[in-house]
């Protein structure tokens, strides 16, 4: 079909079910051979009875999953060959040609469902949660917001350009900023503080620019939520996000038992971190160098080490994990080595048709590496787990139960960290895992808390927003001595690229890492049975809503501090004693 498909590190599968609507030979990149295929659907809308109604279903979820698909080939195709102008120009095509002809026509059909008249007939049970998301997409549509969201997304590419054009002259060297970040790791303190003065100098230059394009996407937001009928984009951005299962009350609980449970232990680690460097107070340039000035980790050196003791990790956690984890490696759904050519960064991406995992990394043989292939894997086995369910969008989970499925693979993987290191250094490990935990719950609060501040308070002033941060950085920032540095801390917030491209998507990585901890410690107790409540969670895909998805998987969606204190107790014990 298309040359970019050769490039592909696996054999293009068949799809998991054969095609019965979709044409088994067709262009999915040709949008005169996809048309007719939403014509036929939107005139096959008036099936007369639920049954043929649940069959319509499925055939627009066939015809969404090749579609799907067909995208997801073309950019692992271009991700795996940078260099290959061939295959970004058909990841492209798809995103410019297809993509935005695919969406009116998606949305048509979603109308035509939630008006049939024998919609009534399907068993409730079952379609709940497909309605609901259906009715808050119809709900939402407003024609005069997409302009306003075009404009919206102009403004984060304005955003993420000002922020990946900085760069900083290091030692005779010009230096991106994320290139600087691997200065703090260094055990040479003078060189650390060097390092990130000069750093937060060159942000704090286009601070005033940050807050421009921050103040013109605000007003956007008001104005989008407004046109929705909404009296704040509070409000809007928790029915668009599609959270259906908490509500703003139930984050601003989750923020209280951060700060009364998970704090003491993050002041704690931080008097003890401050302890074994021998400083009298933390300065903001020695929070991610090893406590005890040691070199980095080297888990493993080739690619193949990393495969085989990650496959051996799940070998002792569970059978079937090994079996799928075997299964992506024998199909060469494993794309991990860094080299040349290969775009950045990590992620897992679902073959929507033939049901399977991919996942890509750019392993070099650090800790990091391990707790990421980890965490994908996680990703793909709940792919996996939920290859059975015929409706498309139930093979997938919102957000929060995702992230329950990847970060309790870290949490549970860890325990046998033996297979790459030596006792002392495993230790070592987990405790820097550990510790993350414990670091990251306090900056999602932060994030968080100013987000639902600041699109509560319409119409305020910049110095008003600063103070709202500021009482944030008080409530969640620990012991760390920011004097000489006042105007970094009250700034901080602009390096947070979510705040700016994704308004409030942040907090469900804390929701699901209070999932993950429970499954964690569900095993500390009964290994076998927590990996068969976690098999049964991953399995429901996103058939369920939240509350049950976590219940089948052994945990409470709750963000008490009843919650929250067992876990922290556990996580507590364990970085006294990372041994066990
Ligand atoms: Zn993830």
């Amino acid at each position: 079909m298309l040359a970019a498909m050769n490039l592909l590190p696996f054999e293009p599968q068949p799809p998991y079910r054969s095609r019965r609507f979709v044409p088994e030979r067709i262009d999915l990149g040709d949008w005169n051979q996809v048309a007719p295929l939403f014509d036929k659907l939107e005139s096959a809308a008036a099936a007369p009875t639920p049954a043929e109604l649940e069959r319509w279903l499925l055939d627009g979820g066939e015809l969404t999953a090749a579609l799907d698909e067909e995208s997801s080939r073309r950019y692992i195709a271009m991700t795996c060959h940078t260099d290959n102008p061939e295959a970004e120009k058909a990841y492209l095509h798809f995103v410019e040609e297809i993509d935005p002809r695919v969406k009116p026509r998606q949305f048509k059909l979603a109308r035509l469902y939630l008006e049939h008249p024998v919609r009534v007939g399907l068993e409730r049970e079952r379609y709940f949660v497909f309605d609901r998301s259906a009715q808050v997409q119809a709900d939402l549509f407003r024609p005069e917001n997409v302009p306003l969201e075009t404009e919206e997304a102009k403004l984060s590419q304005q955003y993420q350009k000002l922020i990946g054009s900085l760069t900083v002259n290091f030692r005779g060297e010009e230096r991106t900023l994320v290139q600087m970040g691997r200065y703090l790791e260094e055990t040479d303190r003078p060189l650390r503080q060097e390092a990130w003065e000069l750093t937060a100098r060159r942000r704090l230059q286009e601070a005033g620019r940050i807050e421009d394009v921050f103040e013109q996407l605000l007003k956007l937001r008001e104005k989008i939520a407004a046109n929705a009928g909404f009296p704040n984009y509070l409000q809007y951005a928790f029915k668009w996000r599609g959270r259906f299962d908490y509500t703003p009350e139930d984050c601003r609980q989750f923020h209280e038992s951060i700060e009364k449970e998970v704090m003491p232990v993050l002041r704690q680690l931080q008097g003890r971190r401050r302890e074994k460097l021998g400083l009298n107070t933390l300065r903001p340039w020695d929070l991610s160098v090893d406590p005890s000035n040691q070199p980095p980790l080297r888990p493993f050196e080739k690619v193949e080490s990393l495969v085989a003791n990650t496959q051996e990790i799940f070998t002792q956690l569970d059978g079937g994990l090994a079996r799928d984890f075997r299964l992506m490696h024998e199909k060469h759904l494993l794309d991990l080595e860094n080299r040349k050519g290969k775009a950045p960064g990590g992620y897992q991406s679902t073959l929507a048709e033939s049901r399977l995992p991919f996942i890509f990394m750019n392993a070099v043989g650090i800790q990091r590496d391990v707790e990421t292939i980890l965490h994908e894997a996680g990703h793909a086995f709940h792919a996996l787990a939920a290859r059975e369910e015929d409706l498309y969008s139930y093979r997938s989970a919102p957000i929060e139960f995702c992230e329950v499925a990847s970060m309790s693979m870290e949490l549970l993987g860890n325990e046998f960290l033996e297979k790459f290191y030596a006792p002392d250094e495993a230790r070592r490990a987990r405790r820097q895992h550990l510790e993350h935990v414990v670091d990251i719950f306090p900056w999602i609060a932060t994030v968080d808390a100013f987000q639902h501040w600041i699109y509560s308070h319409p119409g305020h002033a910049r110095a008003e927003r600063q103070r709202a941060w500021l009482e944030l950085m008080d409530r969640f920032g620990g012991d760390v001595d920011w004097s000489g540095h006042e105007s970094v801390r009250a700034n901080l917030w602009h390096r947070q690229l979510h705040i700016f491209l994704h308004p409030f998507y942040y907090v469900e990585y804390g929701i699901a890492q209070l999932g993950a901890l429970q499954v964690w410690c569900n095993a500390k107790k009964d290994k076998g049975r927590a990996l068969q409540d976690y098999h049964r969670g991953l399995a429901l895909g996103g058939s369920r809503p939240l509350p049950e998805l976590f219940a089948a998987a052994g945990c409470r969606f709750d963000f008490s501090r009843q919650t929250v204190q067992p876990l922290v107790q556990m996580l507590q014990s364990q970085l006294d004693n990372p041994g066990e």
